[in-house]
């Protein structure tokens, strides 16, 4: 097991904080990992535990006075005054609890199943080019979304039939039972069974969306991507989603953006990269090449003497952002210098020339090997392959 966290950083207090600052610090906490708020998550019911134990000390003037004394041994019966009892964390929680914390904590889900609701949101995904992520685009797709059933108008009930309130809960669509846990009994909320936390009993079921009240349809989707957009980013549609309950508005539609990778550009951030060839000769002279941006092909002037691997900087031919598309990043190409390898004899002849006249690295080692020879003789390696 962890070793335990100090009861302090736990509730994430000071040392000298007051009575109502410690209450007011594990309220937050306790509303924020609250079992009921965070179904089925381990870590937040082990955050709750702790925040609660840490509250059962400090909340208590003598034991957190034996606390601040012996530390967490004040507590677990290898000093100080013994063991921790979580007896009284009943009375704990009928403090916390009993006040606006619950009050807090349902606020939202104790709500009247009959409000207006808004709907579910609709997570969706486009590919698109790396052209199109540049500079942005409409397209068009396709998604299957729920729509209001014509024939009952979403009630769920067979036409000239009603929806009765449900017995079980009255209507609320929620029940409260009391459950015992490590800390007492504690008071849940759950879903009503019987009506599934909608409040209302469907006798007679419309035929057509089978009592669901939602007919599930196939719609084209007009999306505009912005220029700029990166790979994972999502572009929200708002109330493109599920329709809400009780005239409430529909939920949102999200739309994660997938971008292909491009044969020759890559990107980062608001940079583009890139690499193109370059002869010999126009390393060594300079001159005029094409580069390929994703504005189309611009003319370079390469300087004379360039050598492999120089990085040249194309301001403003990057991807845009997203705020303003004239604001945009810059293209790096690397240059590749490439050495010929199919010469004729011509050629061949030519660069023989050139290099006598250019350091003559030819002839070099044939003449060291005439004066020095090494202790096996001219000490030249080959590979055999
Ligand atoms: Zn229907
Ligand atoms: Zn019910």
């Amino acid at each position: 097991m962890a070793e335990k966290r100090d009861y302090y950083e736990v509730l994430g207090v000071d040392k000298g904080a007051s009575e109502s600052e410690i209450k007011k610090a594990y309220r937050q906490l306790a509303k924020k990992y609250h079992p009921d708020m965070n179904p089925g998550d381990k870590e937040a019911e082990q955050k709750f535990k702790e925040a609660s134990e840490a509250y059962a000390v400090l909340g208590d003037e003598e034991k957190r006075k034996q606390y601040d004394q012996f530390g967490h041994a004040a507590f677990d019966g290898s000093g100080g005054a013994g063991g921790f009892d979580f007896s009284n964390m009943g009375d704990i929680f009928g403090d916390i609890f009993g006040g606006d914390i619950f009050g807090d904590l349902f606020g939202t889900r104790r709500r009247n199943p009959n409000e207006p609701m808004k709907g579910a949101n609709v997570r969706s995904s486009i590919r698109i080019s790396f052209e199109d992520a540049v500079s942005g685009c409409e397209k068009e797709m396709d998604i299957t979304l729920k729509e209001e059933c014509t024939t009952c108008h979403g009630s769920g009930a067979k036409p000239g039939t009603t929806p009765t309130t449900c017995k079980k809960c009255g209507g609320k669509g929620k029940v409260v039972f009391s459950q015992q846990s490590l800390f007492g009994m504690v008071q849940n909320v759950a879903s009503c069974p019987e009506c599934h936390g909608t409040g209302k009993i469907i006798k007679d079921k419309c035929s057509d969306c089978y009592g669901t009240g939602y007919i599930s349809k196939n719609k084209k989707i007009q999306v505009s991507i912005p220029a700029g957009i990166d790979n994972g980013q999502s572009i929200r549609m708002r109330e493109k989603g599920e329709p809400g309950t009780n005239g409430g508005p529909r939920g949102d539609l999200l739309i994660e953006v997938i971008i292909s990778k491009h044969p020759y550009f890559q990107r980062q951030d608001r940079d583009i990269f890139s690499r193109v060839n370059i002869s010999y000769a126009q390393a060594a002279l300079g001159g005029e090449i094409k580069i390929n941006t994703v504005d189309g092909d611009i003319i370079y002037e390469v300087k004379p003497g360039t050598q492999p691997g120089t990085k040249i900087r194309l301001k403003g031919k990057g991807v845009p952002t997203l705020r303003n598309k004239n604001v945009r990043g810059d293209h790096y190409v690397t240059l590749n210098v490439q050495v010929p390898t199919k010469l004729s004899d011509k050629a061949k002849e030519a660069l023989r020339e050139f290099d006598a006249l250019s350091g003559d690295s030819l002839q070099s080692f044939v003449d060291t090997s005439k004066k020095g020879k090494g202790f096996f003789g001219k000490n030249i390696f080959k590979n055999n392959d």
